[in-house]
């Protein structure tokens, strides 16, 4: 049976309360839960509550959480509990009711009490979700609990909810799914739980949960359901999905989602691509680089996840080359890993793909900066380029400059990081050399920022890597490469612009490197015009 969709609705006002489960049909739900927590103010509105129900444009789960598992009911335990016998003698009953594990521990013989109301209803009964909840973390005692719920012989569906702490939470989900002995919800609450909401089809969970709008949602980490049908293609996924997903910290505003679930939409694919968020501490390298190397290799090591292939974003550049080097002297997967010379070059890898016989991993990144230089008209081999700023990026796109015969003049804030990076990428001294931005000459064929500066939201959004006067000094037809993405006109290419100049903004190698990591996973020509249109539409949402 396929994977519903439910969207959860607190109650407050009934009539507004139908005109949102309409809302939610309309949108593609199958199922909306109606929160009745503070529905509930004795039994003089159970009419309300029923006639509610009755009218309900879709099936409904019926719901009055109280707040000692999280929700808002305070009200009395017998009231609640009369109110669900009322809904099962329903001629018109929800299609289910929801009711915590914890309930039955706290009200003696209620098991025997809401079977007795089943056996007696006069049309067929709503099925009895058992649920747990966990707002804090995974439970301590959670295979207790999972074997006090199996105890219970009237739960049509169990429901297992916990906030994730980290991205490898998931996996006990993935477990809870795989042992279920039936039809089971369980799912990940908070921003590193979105894996098991998503793939609630591919694991075959019950339902999932998605909410109508974002302020609307009843758990964090919630997709809206137009996130869930348009962006992740929920009705697409399948057992047999293949994942991709981007690692990185923060990732919820990436735009390789959209991009990369709308390469697969267009080429059929039975696939899926995701944020894969994991967290990084700035004061400790050792641990950012063991979580990223213990989450990856974890969920590469699940064979029904099928993980197919990562993005990788800051922070962890530098780590998935560390992971891939560690990986590919002493491998600990079934597959060999091999890393492309370009990632070795530039220190870092954006790219990991499951291939067929071996994992790979690569940097899509400097070739992409490459060709946007290449395509401004850019004669690489006989060129001289500035590239401002010696980070991660700065790094890629001057070694691989340099590989490829510019000369490269890498100029930094400070000396010492330009330098380095020299030093460490073994370049003909002639072809990379370490300066400071306030050194850099007014004669190249281009000049790169691969700094922040520029980038609105970033540490100085109004500033420019090198001065409209300097900018006014190059030649006419010299080329202003903006790495920043976020901002198609930056202050550098502002003033390049105006005086003539040929730019290229940080969008377009955000494309090319989209679709050279597409090319690698689907073994096909990525849509680049499609990766375009998508990508700045996101960027001006
Ligand atoms: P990074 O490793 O943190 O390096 C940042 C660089 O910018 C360092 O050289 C740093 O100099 C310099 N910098 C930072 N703040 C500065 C300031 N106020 N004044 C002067 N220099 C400053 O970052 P990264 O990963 O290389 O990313 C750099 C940029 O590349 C990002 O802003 C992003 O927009 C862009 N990017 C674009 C794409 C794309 O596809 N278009 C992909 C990835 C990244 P210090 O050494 O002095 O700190």
């Amino acid at each position: 049976m396929p994977t519903l969709i439910a969207v959860p609705l607190h109650v407050l006002d009934p009539e507004a309360a139908l005109g949102e489960a309409t809302l939610a049909r309309d949108l593609g739900a199958n199922v909306v839960e109606f929160r009745l927590d503070g529905a509930i103010e004795g039994p003089e509105s159970f009419d309300a509550i029923e006639s509610l129900i009755a009218r309900s444009p879709l099936p409904c789960i019926a719901t009055c959480r109280p707040s000692w598992e999280g929700g808002h009911y305070e009200g009395d335990e017998g009231t609640r509990i009369d109110l669900f016998e009322r809904l099962i003698a329903s001629d018109r009953p929800p299609a289910h009711i929801d009711i915590e594990l914890e309930a039955f521990a706290r009200t003696p013989g209620l098991e025997s009490r809401l079977g007795g109301a089943l056996s007696g209803a006069r049309v067929p009964p709503p099925r009895l979700i058992v649920s747990m909840h966990d707002f804090g973390g995974r439970p301590a005692d959670l295979a207790r609990r999972l074997l006090h719920l199996r105890t219970i012989d009237i739960a049509s569906v169990h429901k297992v909810a916990f906030r994730a702490r980290s991205l490898r939470d998931n996996l006990e989900i993935l477990d809870i799914l795989a042992q279920r002995d039936r039809p089971t919800i369980a799912l990940a609450m908070g921003e590193f739980g979105l894996l098991s909401r998503v793939l609630a089809p591919k694991l075959g969970a019950y339902l999932t949960f998605a909410s109508l709008r974002d302020a609307s949602a009843t758990a964090p980490g919630q997709p809206t359901i137009r996130e869930l049908i348009d962006l992740y293609r929920f009705r697409e996924i399948s057992p047999s999905s293949r994942v991709f997903g981007i690692v990185g910290w923060p990732v919820s505003h990436s735009l390789s989602p959209a991009v990369h679930n709308a390469v697969f939409e267009s080429a059929r694919q039975d696939a899926v691509y995701l944020p894969l968020p994991i967290a990084a501490d700035e004061g400790d390298a050792e641990g950012t680089y063991a979580s990223l190397k213990g989450t990856l290799l974890d969920l590469l090591a699940r064979e029904e996840l099928a993980l197919a292939g990562v993005s990788v974003t800051i922070p962890h550049k530098e780590n998935l080359l560390r992971l891939a080097i560690e990986q590919r002297d002493q491998p600990t997967t079934t597959l060999p890993w091999r890393i492309e010379p370009i990632a070795l070059r530039c220190g870092a890898a954006n790219t990991l793909a499951v291939l067929h016989d071996h994992i790979l991993v690569t940097n899509t990144d400097a070739p992409a900066a490459l060709a946007c230089l290449r395509n401004a008209g850019v004669g690489i081999a006989s060129s001289r380029v500035v590239v401002m700023g010696a980070g991660g990026v700065g790094r890629a796109i001057a070694v691989a400059l340099a590989d490829a015969g510019a000369e490269v003049l890498l100029a930094n804030r400070s000396i010492e990081r330009s330098r380095s990076v020299v030093s460490d990428a073994n370049a003909p001294s002639a072809r990379l050399r370490a300066m400071v931005l306030d050194d850099i000459p007014d004669d190249a064929d281009a000049y790169v920022n691969a700094t922040p500066l520029g980038m609105s939201g970033g540490p100085a959004p109004g500033a420019s890597p090198i001065s409209a006067e300097q900018i006014a000094r190059t030649r006419a037809g010299t080329v202003f490469f903006d790495t920043v993405y976020r901002d198609q006109e930056t202050p550098m290419l502002e003033a390049a612009k105006n005086l003539g100049r040929e730019c290229v903004d940080g969008l377009s190698m955000f494309v090319l490197q989209a679709a050279a990591q597409s090319e690698l996973w689907l073994a096909s020509p990525a849509p680049l015009a499609l990766i375009e249109r998508v990508a700045r539409e996101r960027l001006a949402r």
